[in-house]
C-alpha cells in the first residue's frame, strides 16, 4: 500500500517593514520553501520588489512554493507621504509614532485577507516581524502557532531576557555605570546602561505603552526564530530556550541561501557591477570594506575623524556613505577630492553613496576585513563569509553583537566605542554647533592596523573566521544544525 505523504504545513511570513529586518525574513520564507513547504510572504506594494528579488536570487526550488502578496500600506491615513512604507523611509523621527500606527492599521488589513486566505489555503503557522504585536491574535484566531523573528542573534536575545528579569540597569547610578551580564559563562559581560537596546534607556523614544505591547508579544509567542547557527553562539540558543521556556530555531546563516554574486535586483546596479570590477583588481585579502547598516550614518565630525584614518591607511578601502546628500559642504567637497566613485583600478578609496552589494562584496576574495557597525545582519554575513572585523557599534543591541564578536569568537578588533553614534537624520545641513567627534582618527587607525596587519594575533583571527565559514556553510547543508532545525520548525507548525 503506498504511504499517505501529509501536505508541509503552509507558513504566513510577515516582515516588519525596515529593510534590514526584510532581507533575512523573506531568506527565512525561501529556506522554508526550498524545504518543501508552501509559503506566503504579505507585504506592501512599495517593498513587493525587494520581496520578490530575494525570492529570485534564491532560485527555482524556492520561488516555486512562495506567493508575495501585497497589501495596500495606510501610509497617507496615519499621516505619512505617499509611499513611506519602510521605516527607514521615515523623513524624520518626528514620524516614527505615525509609522508604528500604519502598521497597526496594516494588521487589521492583513487580518482581513488572511480570512479569505482560510478558505483556499489555510494558514498552519505565522512567522512575524517582531513589531506586528497584531500577528498573535491573528494567528490565534486562525487556531495557528505564532513565531517572532527579531533579526537579533540568540546571545543579544539572551542578554534581553536577563535584562528583563533582572534589571541591572536600573540599579546603576549612571549610564556609564558598567555592571554584569552573567548569560554565557564562564564569559564575563559588563555594559553600561547607554550601551543597551533602546527599551533600556530611560529616555526611549518609544512610548511605553508600546513598549509593553512588544514586551507582551514577545511573551506570548509560541517560538522564536533567529538567523544564526547552533555553532556559532556557545550554546545561546539552548539557554534562549531554556529561559523562556519556547522553542528556539536557529536556521541561518540565510545569506548563504542564495546564489552567490549579483543577483538581488538592486545589487545589479552600474554601482555595484563598478564596485566588484574595482575588487577583482585586487589582491587577496588587501581591501577593507567599510559600512554601517542600511542606514547607518554619522554626524559631519565622526565622519571627517572616520575619513582622514581610511585615506591614510594602506589598504584600498570601500567605503559606504548613507546619506551623503545631507552632508555640510566642506564635509562634501572634502569627500569629493579624498575619494572615488569612478572604480578606476587606481583609486584608494572607492566612496559608494548609493547601495552596496555587500554579501557580494564579503564572499570576495579581495575583502580581507570589515570595519562594521555591529547590526546582526552585517555581522553575520561577515561570518559566513569567513572575514574578521573591526568594531564600532552605534545603538540598538550593536554593543551585545559586538562583545560576541570580540571577547567569545575572537574575529573581531575592537575600536573602542563606548558611546552610541548619534545619526543625523535631518536637519541644518551646515550645522550651527557641530559636534565634537567622540572617536578620533588615531584611535580608529590603531584598530584596522589591528584588523589587517596584526601579526599572529591577526592571523589567529582570520584562521577562527574561516573555520567559522566552514561550520555556517555545513549548518545549512542537508543534515547540518541550520538544516534540521528548518524541518523541525516545518514539523512543528504541521
Ligand atoms: N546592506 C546592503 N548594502 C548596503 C547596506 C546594507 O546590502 O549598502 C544590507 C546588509 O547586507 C545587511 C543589511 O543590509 O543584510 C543590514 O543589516 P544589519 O543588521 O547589519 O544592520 P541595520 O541596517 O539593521 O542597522
Amino acid at each position: 500500500m503506498e504511504a499517505t505523504l501529509c501536505p508541509k504545513p503552509h507558513f504566513v511570513v510577515i516582515p516588519w517593514p525596515a529593510t534590514s529586518h526584510m532581507i533575512p525574513i523573506v531568506d527565512i520564507a525561501c529556506l522554508l520553501a526550498a524545504h518543501g513547504a508552501p509559503v506566503t510572504v504579505i507585504t506592501t506594494p512599495a517593498s513587493a520588489q525587494l520581496v520578490q528579488g530575494r525570492v529570485e536570487r534564491a532560485g527555482q526550488a524556492s520561488s516555486a512554493g512562495i506567493t508575495v502578496t501585497a497589501i495596500p500600506f495606510p501610509a497617507v491615513e496615519a499621516g505619512l507621504p505617499d509611499g513611506c512604507e519602510r521605516l527607514d523611509h521615515t523623513p524624520s523621527f518626528d514620524l516614527v509614532p505615525n509609522f508604528f500606527d500604519a502598521t497597526m492599521r496594516f494588521g487589521d488589513a492583513v487580518l482581513q485577507h488572511c480570512r479569505v486566505l482560510t478558505a483556499t489555503r489555510r494558514p498552519s503557522c505565522i512567522i512575524a516581524g517582531m513589531c506586528n504585536t497584531w500577528a498573535h491574535g491573528l494567528a490565534r484566531e486562525l487556531g495557528a502557532p505564532c513565531f517572532i523573528f527579531h533579526g537579533f542573534c540568540a546571545f543579544a536575545l539572551l542578554c534581553c531576557e536577563y535584562l528583563n528579569t533582572h534589571k541591572p540597569h536600573e540599579a546603576v547610578a549612571s549610564l556609564d555605570e558598567l555592571f554584569d551580564v552573567p548569560v554565557l559563562p564562564p564569559f564575563e559581560f559588563k555594559f553600561a546602561r547607554r550601551q543597551l537596546p533602546l527599551q533600556f534607556l530611560p529616555s526611549c523614544s518609544i512610548p511605553e505603552g508600546r513598549l509593553r505591547e512588544l514586551r507582551e508579544f514577545e511573551m506570548a509567542v509560541d517560538g522564536i526564530v533567529v538567523n544564526s547557527f547552533e555553532e556559532l553562539e556557545h550554546g545561546s540558543a539552548a539557554r534562549l530556550a531554556a529561559v523562556t521556556g519556547k522553542a528556539v530555531f536557529a536556521v541561518g546563516p540565510v545569506s548563504l541561501c542564495g546564489a552567490p554574486g549579483l543577483v538581488d535586483s538592486r545589487a545589479c546596479s552600474d554601482d555595484a557591477r563598478r564596485c566588484m570590477a574595482w575588487l577583482d583588481a585586487k589582491k587577496a585579502n588587501s581591501v577593507l570594506y567599510v559600512s554601517f547598516g542600511s542606514a547607518g550614518r554619522m554626524p559631519p565630525e565622526q565622519l571627517m575623524q572616520l575619513g582622514l584614518a581610511l585615506v591614510s591607511c594602506p589598504w584600498p578601502v570601500i567605503w559606504v556613505i548613507k546619506g551623503a546628500d545631507s552632508l555640510p559642504d566642506d564635509v562634501h567637497e572634502w569627500l569629493q577630492h579624498n575619494t572615488n566613485d569612478d572604480g578606476l583600478p587606481e583609486s584608494q578609496c572607492l566612496a559608494v553613496r548609493g547601495w552596496a552589494p555587500q554579501v557580494a562584496i564579503l564572499e570576495h576574495p579581495g575583502v580581507g576585513g570589515f570595519l562594521t557597525h555591529c547590526g546582526w545582519g552585517s555581522t553575520l554575513e561577515s561570518v559566513a563569509a569567513g572575514v574578521p572585523m573591526a568594531t564600532w557599534p552605534f545603538t540598538a543591541e550593536q554593543f551585545l553583537n559586538e562583545k560576541l564578536i570580540v571577547d567569545v569568537l575572537r574575529i573581531g578588533v575592537s575600536v573602542g566605542v563606548t558611546k552610541p553614534t548619534e545619526g543625523v537624520l535631518t536637519g541644518d545641513k551646515n550645522g550651527a554647533g557641530r559636534a565634537k567627534a567622540d572617536v578620533g582618527m588615531e584611535q580608529v587607525k590603531k584598530a584596522l592596523d589591528m584588523l589587517m596587519d596584526g601579526g599572529e594575533d591577526g592571523e589567529a583571527r582570520r584562521t577562527k573566521a574561516e573555520a567559522l565559514k566552514a561550520k555556517a556553510k555545513a549548518a545549512l547543508e542537508h543534515g547540518g544544525s541550520s538544516f534540521m532545525n528548518l524541518e523541525k520548525l516545518i514539523q512543528f507548525a504541521g
